[in-house]
């Protein structure tokens, strides 16, 4: 493995939900043994059935597969050179992406100019070794989260304000939760949209299979984390649905 870190990093941005560590719970495995006996026999004693359920939902919680924890590519990508030059060649459609992405109104072209910044982080990110690596993971999750909260914008301008406020101020701390709320979002934009006009069917077809396509391929570099270049194929597949987006903004 070419790039070997602390798995136990501290400081910092670690803590953070949206920057934990994959493959490190909210607890050590000591710890959580620990918990769970001072748990079974405090419960039984005052709170009964109520602190069970709480003690089995914390375990299944604990237990949970590596790809339902928050950050994935974690300490696994870039394992040599050959990997860290896919991903940064990988991470340059997104620039192009950006550069190409039509700027309308102002909401388009913080979209275009998040659009470039990704690709910018993600290739530093891959590009990064040592202590840094980790900011630079922060960055490019923050990047990517960016990028759906501009894209959301620029679709819908409605967004409701509070939602948005919320959003870049969650941006820093929950990157992935943004993400998901505003990529949702688009997603139902882009349905709406498809099913009025008739021309962007097959953009939106291509969409969908993309997105299931980068969807499989980011959980596969969650559970195959010694295969090679699964997480370039990823980008290249999120690239791909950037680009069908770009048609809901010409
Ligand atoms: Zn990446």
């Amino acid at each position: 493995m070419g790039v070997q870190e602390d798995p136990r990093p501290s400081g910092g941005l670690h803590g953070l939900y949206g920057v934990q560590f994959a493959g490190q719970s909210l607890y050590s495995d000591d710890e959580a043994v620990k918990t769970s006996i001072m748990d079974s026999s405090t419960c039984e004693s005052q709170e009964g059935v109520g602190s069970s359920r709480r003690l089995l939902i914390r375990r299944l919680w604990q237990q949970r597969p590596p790809c339902l924890k928050p950050i994935h590519c974690s300490l696994s990508c870039d394992k040599h050179v050959g990997e860290t030059i896919a991903n940064v060649v990988t991470s340059l459609p997104f620039i192009v992406l950006g550069l190409q992405t039509p700027r309308k109104n102002l909401n388009t072209a913080l979209y275009a100019n998040s659009l470039i910044g990704v690709g910018i982080a993600s290739s530093l990110y891959h590009t990064s070794r040592g202590e840094i690596r980790k900011y630079m993971r922060w960055a490019d999750y923050t990047m990517i989260a960016t990028s759906t909260l501009c894209l959301s914008r620029a679709l819908r301008d409605e967004n409701p304000k509070f939602l948005m406020a919320a959003s870049t101020l969650l941006l820093p701390f929950q990157p992935l939760m943004v993400s998901a709320i505003h990529t949702g979002i688009m997603e139902v934009s882009f349905a709406k949209r498809a099913s009025i006009e008739p021309e962007l069917k097959m953009a939106h077809n291509l969409h969908k299979m993309s997105s299931l396509l980068g969807g499989a391929l980011f959980i596969a570099d969650d559970v195959f984390p010694q295969t090679s270049y699964l997480h370039a194929a990823w980008h290249l597949a999120a690239a791909l649905g950037v680009s069908t987006c770009n048609k809901l903004l010409e």
